[in-house]
């Protein structure tokens, strides 16, 4: 084709290829940009530690890998009905019972293509324009883009790190106005690590009911707690609100399972229907055969479970005094999840002053994939998940004491 007639075609394409005022609106995810930058520059060679996307770096479950290939070579490999195959749903149910005494049945789950669908679909049934979400903030990067795409507000309450961004009900409850629809309560949060506290969560639930506002709690790091705390979940309130709480979780980190691509939403039977609704017409249900392998996942071993705790618990233990130790940077152990979200500011100089410039210097200088902290809308920080192994933590750790050294010498 001559340059004429690519012109031609680029000029046609351009008029045809109109991207919709939502999509627009809205950015990549910051989180899986970074770690496609991080990829890339491993497949040139380049050899990059990468704290960027948070992903356990164990394997999944022995016990559902071998009844996933067992459902496939069974031909368990047709649509399967649009909430989820009825065993898993059974299963999350007895699970969360268990428990949290939460009183949801089979058919008050919905399987979803990760906790980010669950979570999207929650946002499309529950949200509309005018509408104002309660988020505390820093948040998860896909939150506030999720709510926005539904037409809805994200209304930011900020957590502080003077005390470990802890979640505070009065705060939340003082976000609340006549638009306010939902509260949607990250916790354990990524990227900070907070949690709330079984006191707060009640206040907050309390607060909602009276106002007809739901409580959306993403657990999706429910089972990451340290310092030997159980985990608190805004399901053992389900029983008493019904109408108010509404819980997600996923497979993803508690089983090592991020690309099974696999979550759940547990509320009442109206917000079910109106899910599956649109669970109908966009993915018909997830996968089959991973559907099969996950049922295995929720029954099988809590020791496993538990060694893998105690390993994130290392993994914490190793990271933050290092992290104390490099010059400019201040960190609080987190309470929950996998990532520290160090305040970076003391190490900023001119030209590397915001900590998107701070990530990209310690990926071209320290070759350390980091996510900056306006990802999750909190500025002067950067986000590192340790989710990896303890060699790669030292390693991480001492290339960015060299680089910071290096540079504070220059
Ligand atoms: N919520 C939070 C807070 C997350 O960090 C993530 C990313 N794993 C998700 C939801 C989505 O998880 P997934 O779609 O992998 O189940
Ligand atoms: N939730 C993980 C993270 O924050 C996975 C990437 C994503 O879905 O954002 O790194």
């Amino acid at each position: 084709m001559g340059d004429r007639a690519l012109l031609r075609c680029a000029v046609i394409a351009s008029r045809v290829m109109r991207i919709s005022s939502r999509v627009e609106g809205i950015g990549e995810s910051q989180t899986l940009r970074v770690a496609r930058l991080a990829r890339e520059l491993k497949e040139r060679g380049v050899d990059v530690i990468d704290f960027s996307v948070g992903q356990p770096d164990f394997s999944s479950p022995a016990g559902a890998v071998q009844a996933a290939s067992r459902a496939l070579e069974e031909g368990f490999t047709r649509y399967t009905a649009n909430t989820g195959i009825l065993p898993l749903r059974e299963a999350l149910a007895e699970s969360y019972h268990r428990r949290h005494g939460s009183p949801w049945t089979p058919g008050e789950v919905m399987v979803t293509v990760g906790a980010k669908m669950g979570l999207f679909e929650l946002s499309l049934a529950l949200f509309q324009s005018g509408d104002e979400v309660v988020l505390p903030s820093p948040y998860w990067v896909s939150l506030p883009e999720q709510i926005r795409f539904s037409g809805a507000q994200p209304v930011l309450v900020e957590a502080s790190p003077a005390d470990g961004f802890r979640l505070h009900a009065e705060a939340l409850i003082a976000a609340m106005t006549k638009r306010t629809r939902a509260v949607l309560l990250n916790t354990p949060c990524n990227p900070t690590g907070g949690t709330i506290g079984e006191e707060d969560l009640r206040k907050l639930v309390e607060a909602c009911a009276s106002r007809d506002i739901v409580l959306i709690a993403d657990e999706t790091y429910e089972r990451f707690v340290y310092g030997g705390r159980a985990p608190v979940s805004a399901a053992a309130l389900a029983a008493e609100f019904p109408e108010t709480v509404i819980v997600v979780g996923s497979f993803s980190k508690t089983y090592a399972m991020t690309g099974w691509r696999l979550g759940y939403v547990l509320a009442n039977k109206a917000v079910i229907t109106a899910l599956s609704k649109i669970q109908s017409h966009a993915t018909s249900n997830p996968t089959s055969f991973a559907m099969a392998g996950a049922v295995e996942a929720l029954l099988g071993g809590e020791e496993e479970w538990l060694l893998r705790l105690q390993e994130f618990e290392a993994r914490r233990a190793l990271l933050m005094p290092l992290l104390e130790d490099l010059p400019g940077v201040r960190c609080q152990p987190p309470a929950g999840a996998f990532y520290a979200f160090p305040d970076i500011t003391g190490c900023y100089r001119p030209g590397c002053d915001s900590s998107l410039t701070m990530s990209e210097w310690l990926l071209e200088e320290a070759r350390v994939a980091v996510v900056p902290g306006q990802a999750f809308g909190r500025e002067g920080h950067i986000r590192m998940s340790f989710a990896c192994s303890r060699e790669e933590l030292r390693k991480g750790l001492e290339r960015i004491g060299e680089a910071l050294a290096k540079h504070s010498l220059g």
